[in-house]
């Protein structure tokens, strides 16, 4: 490739005008704050994601300048309380925020996902008023990055299978332990543990990075989620101050609670993805000439086009409603499941066959829709995996759990 053409491909990638779809008017069910929020953020994204994200990705560097910019645009923790530097929004707000932040990319929304639902959600929904004054304000600004660590190398769909574990030692905790497939871990300051107690029950602390014994490796060879760092969290007679232990809530369900609120984001950020690959399809459908003509006056074009619209549009229906059920407090983890599972799964055969649409020009990073299905494909397994989820809602439907 000659140098001409390189630098005509990188002009492209961030010439970003996105529009997204709205095919059946779900613009009417948002408020005009609501569309603001959207607004905001996406100019953010076409400003500050669309022009690097390739580069990023190619170069599996993770931008570790974007966690203040995430703060300073409110992206951590839309929902959490604003005495504690959250937004105070709703789960639509939040929801619009997920779904732009992922339209530019999946690893920068898990950034946000895990600093937002996964760190600051459980600080603020079992943490002490000393825990939330001490860590929220700074999460919320990106002063701080957080991780969450509850996947360990032999325990991720079954976490009650976990390992790591504390002694209470009178004046503080001895915890021990690893953590596997930690999104942020390598650049966290703080790490939501969870870990066992004494009588096997699940409870969770705040490690902070200095404290000794407590590494976090990254792990390398990612083909997934490249702007996104991953890594290990390896308590080696980590001390833990006893003021560092998560009041409010033991056992599984504590996490469980957090990857609820992490998963309706992912259900969000999923269809952004989804939007992204559908519109460049689409333009590319209308530029692209072959036997003389636009390849989107084919009727196989018009198809994947009209199936792609299709599916998004239900995703759209599904989340909107999704977000409606969480602001009332009616949403359960088996609904949050179903949009979860379905929006990943639509997203991902979206790139796909917007992916063909492109030809060869599909497999670079001229266009989008590689980089979202090689990230959609950690995204369809983290915090759940498709079948899991389908087990989940197997459960609900039958009685019957066939996890084991
Ligand atoms: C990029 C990335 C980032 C991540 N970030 C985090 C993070 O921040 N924090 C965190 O704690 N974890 C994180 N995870 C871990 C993630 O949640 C786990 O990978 C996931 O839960 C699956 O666990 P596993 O990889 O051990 O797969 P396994 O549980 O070993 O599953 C392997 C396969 O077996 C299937 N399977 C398992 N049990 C059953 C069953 N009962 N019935 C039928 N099929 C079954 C699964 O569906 C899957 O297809 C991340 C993972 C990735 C890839």
């Amino acid at each position: 490739m000659s140098d001409n053409t390189q630098s005509t491909q990188k002009s492209k990638i961030s010439n970003d005008d996105f529009e997204s779809p709205d095919f059946y008017q779900i613009d009417d069910l948002l408020t005009e704050e609501h569309k603001l929020i959207r607004e905001s953020i996406r100019d953010f994204v076409k400003k500050e994601i669309s022009p690097s994200i390739e580069d990023w990705a190619e170069r599996n560097h993770f931008p570790s300048e974007m966690v203040n910019k995430f703060g300073e645009i409110g992206a951590f923790g839309p929902t959490v309380p604003v005495e504690y530097g959250g937004g105070g929004l709703d789960y639509i707000s939040y929801g619009l925020i997920m779904q732009e932040i992922e339209r530019g990319d999946s690893g920068m929304r898990s950034v946000a996902s895990v600093q937002g639902s996964l760190v600051m959600y459980p600080i603020n929904t079992f943490g002490s008023e000393e825990q939330k004054k001490k860590y929220l304000p700074k999460l919320a600004s990106g002063e701080f990055l957080g991780c969450f660590g509850l996947t360990e190398p032999d325990h991720g769909s079954n976490p009650s299978g976990m390992t790591t574990n504390f002694k209470d030692m009178g004046d503080h905790y001895l915890l021990n332990g690893a953590k596997m497939w930690i999104s942020n871990a390598p650049e966290a300051d703080i790490a939501v543990v969870w870990a066992k107690d004494e009588s096997g029950r699940i409870h969770g602390m705040i490690v902070e990075r200095g404290m000794e014994g407590f590494t976090t490796p990254t792990i390398h060879g990612k083909w997934s989620l490249r702007a996104s760092c991953t890594g290990e969290l390896v308590f080696d007679n980590v001390k833990v101050p006893k003021e560092n232990l998560l009041p409010g809530k033991s056992g599984l369900g504590a996490p469980l609670m957090c990857l609820d609120s992490a998963r309706y984001g992912i259900a969000w950020g999923a269809l952004g993805a989804a939007m992204d690959c559908y519109e460049s399809a689409r333009k590319y459908s209308a530029q692209r000439l072959q036997f003389g003509k636009p390849i989107g006056s084919f009727q196989l074009i018009q198809k994947k086009l009209a199936e792609m619209l299709t599916e998004i549009t239900k995703a759209q229906l599904l989340t909107w409603k999704l977000g409606k059920m969480m602001d009332e407090g009616k949403a359960k983890t088996v609904h949050i499941s179903m949009a979860k599972r379905n929006n990943v799964a639509i997203a991902l055969d979206i790139a796909r066959e917007a992916r063909q649409i492109h030809g060869g020009m599909g497999i670079t990073g001229e266009f989008p829709m590689m980089r979202h299905m090689m990230n959609l494909e950690s995204v369809v397994t983290y915090e759940g995996t498709h079948d899991i989820h389908l087990l989940i809602l197997g459960h609900e439907i039958t009685g019957i759990p066939a996890f084991e």
